[in-house]
């Protein structure tokens, strides 16, 4: 019988069929010698492949080498492996003789399953058509031919400020309890940075899933006790609570801990079952089985040089202060909040990632390929499949909307919605101009006046320009914001 190598994101038993199969564990030291990681996502993935191994006992070898290469060449049995989630790997393990290289899981929808859809599509791929697809092909929330409630999108019912006083009653996640595997980890990272291993942020309690266990634990709470606010508050975001109702679970999905499948089937049955609200199960599903399938499959399914598009001629490098995860360095009370979060856990929602986050580099222009390399490396979820689409595609919109009909770009009037920093910071966001003008939203009419010539004219755009082309100030607007360049706001 081969022996099935399990790469350290392939850590859940439905990345095994058999249970006396042998097992490979390779953990390979210059992975964390290559980029600069968040202590607590290293953390996270040497606990998790070690508790693999701890689990199979016997049944697996584990090894601590350098590289990956070095520890396959003290396998003498043939291997098999499923489809990496890298090209990078991929192209590793296809040129080694003696490994066989299996179909991907740890996807809901296979490869072949987004070719039938893919094929017969000409124009742009959207995320809703595909999820549509997706729900009709797994009978995912549909009675017959229909989705359930009449509607495959409750996405505007999805969308709510947060509540006034500032709190949302849901019961906290559950959080791993350490163990002497986390210990072992901590002193072997506290060993490495000794010996010159670089990590960014600061170590903590681990708070993510390492094993299926714990992440099956998260989810049963999450669908009991979390799952109803989730959807209405999705979009929300709070100075004093930075998970509000969202899963926290997309580092146990990643890691292979748990089965999209599962996740989607155990909301479907909250909303037959147990009265869970439609709006927030669907909000759920199409999270999991829309936004995470399909940007997994688009990062096969453009070619490789996707990665590193730069259509707006974004030229400016990441900052240090940002690099470095300073937010003590900010004084936007809305980035500096985002960027303390990251700092602190290696984790922030969609939202402070998308407009907070990723809306100040568009802005700004920062180089979209260190920005794929500064999420991948700087949060606990982020690998080089999923990183491409968000940032490349839908953040930075450097390849001019292959999957986004418009920028994600949005002046302080959105954050200031949906939030509650606004009211606590030194910058007003209604202003655009001045000492007190708000970085977000002179950086928006900035960044629009910037890259008019660039942005395709789109129906959903030639409002915003028009409203560019009133603007009496413009100029200043644009000398403000150089002046600013680059500094930490
Ligand atoms: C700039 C940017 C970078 C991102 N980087 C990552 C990343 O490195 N890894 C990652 O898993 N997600 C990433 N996302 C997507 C999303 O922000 C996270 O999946 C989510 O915030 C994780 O928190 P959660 O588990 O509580 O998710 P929830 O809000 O509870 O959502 C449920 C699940 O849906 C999935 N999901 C939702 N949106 C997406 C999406 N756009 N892409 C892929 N999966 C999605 C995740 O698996 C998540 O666990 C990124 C989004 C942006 C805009
Ligand atoms: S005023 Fe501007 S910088 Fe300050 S919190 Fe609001 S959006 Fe952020």
């Amino acid at each position: 019988m081969s022996r099935r190598w399990l790469f350290a994101d392939q850590l859940g038993p439905h990345f095994l069929d058999d249970r006396r199969q042998p097992v490979l564990l390779i953990e390979s030291k210059a992975v964390f010698r290559r980029r600069v990681y968040h202590r607590q996502k290293a953390h996270l993935i040497l606990s998790a492949l070690r508790h693999r191994a701890a689990e199979l006992g016997a049944q697996a070898t584990y090894l601590r080498t350098d590289t990956y290469a070095e520890g396959l060449r003290k396998v003498r049995e043939p291997v098999e492996v499923c489809h990496p989630t890298s090209r990078r790997a991929l192209e590793f393990v296809r040129r080694r003789d003696g490994v066989t290289v299996l179909p991907p899981r740890g996807f809901v929808t296979s490869l072949d399953d987004f070719a039938e859809w893919a094929g017969g599509r000409r124009g742009a791929l959207r995320m809703e058509a595909f999820y549509r697809f997706a729900r009709e092909h797994h009978r995912v929330l549909v009675d017959g031919d229909e989705p359930v409630g009449g509607r495959w999108s409750l996405d505007v019912e999805n969308r709510e400020p947060p509540p006034k006083d500032g709190k949302l009653a849901v019961p906290a996640a559950p959080v791993p309890k350490e163990d002497d595997i986390d210990a072992e980890v901590r002193a072997d990272l506290d060993r490495w940075e000794r010996e010159g291993i670089r990590f960014v942020g600061r170590d903590g309690p681990r708070r993510f899933p390492a094993t299926t266990k714990e992440a099956q634990a998260r989810l049963r709470h999450f669908l009991r006790h979390r799952l109803p606010a989730f959807g209405p508050y999705e979009d929300a975001m709070l100075s004093t609570d930075p998970w509000l109702a969202h899963s926290m679970l997309s580092s146990s999905f990643n890691l292979g801990l748990l089965d999209p499948l599962h996740a989607i089937r155990g909301a479907e049955k909250a909303y037959r079952s147990q009265g869970a609200p439609l709006a927030s199960v669907e909000g759920f599903v199409r999270q999991v089985l829309g936004w995470r399938d399909f940007v997994w499959h688009l990062y096969w399914h453009f070619d490789a040089g996707w990665r590193r598009s730069n259509a707006l001629a974004a030229r400016r490098p990441v900052p240090g202060w940002f690099q470095e995860l300073d937010a003590d360095a900010v004084q936007a009370h809305c980035l500096s909040d985002v960027l303390a979060g990251v700092r602190d856990h290696g984790w922030v929602h969609h939202i402070p990632r998308l407009m907070v986050l990723g809306n100040y580099a568009l802005q700004r222009g920062w180089r979209p390929a260190e920005l794929v390399e500064w999420f991948h490396t700087r949060f606990v979820d982020g690998y080089e499949w999923v990183m491409t689409a968000n940032v490349v595609g839908m953040s930075q919109y450097a390849d001019l909307g292959r999957m986004t009909t418009k920028p994600y770009v949005s002046g302080g009037a959105y954050v200031n919605r949906m939030s509650d920093y606004c009211g606590g910071c030194r910058y007003d966001p209604r202003k655009r101009l001045g000492a007190d003008a708000c970085p977000y939203t002179a950086g928006y009419w900035a960044f629009l006046d910037r890259n008019r010539g660039r942005i395709p004219a789109n129906a959903r755009m030639a409002r915003t320009m028009k409203q560019l082309d009133r603007l009496a100030d413009v100029d200043r607007v644009v000398a403000q914001e150089r002046r600013r360049g680059n500094d930490a706001p």
